[in-house]
């Protein structure tokens, strides 16, 4: 399964028009596979547009960080 990480550093594209009043609208539905896109990201954008594609490996991007303990 391929893992968006796999494609490359994020390109992030140049939008057209004003900024949409809600975070949700950068997103939508892949037709094909039904997953989230980032129209953001021209990467996941051009990966949905292959026919026949599978939804990508979901990755965790939080990254724990591990503070010492107090004594
Ligand atoms: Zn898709």
């Amino acid at each position: 399964m391929t893992k968006l990480s796999d494609l490359g550093p994020p390109i992030i594209g140049k939008r057209h028009g004003a900024e949409p009043a809600d975070e949700r609208d950068h997103f939508y539905n892949c037709p094909n596979c039904g997953q989230l896109v980032d129209q953001r990201d021209a990467r996941q954008v051009f990966y949905h547009e292959v026919p026949g594609h599978k939804p990508l490996e979901p990755e965790a991007v939080a990254k724990v960080i591990e503070f010492p303990r107090r004594k």
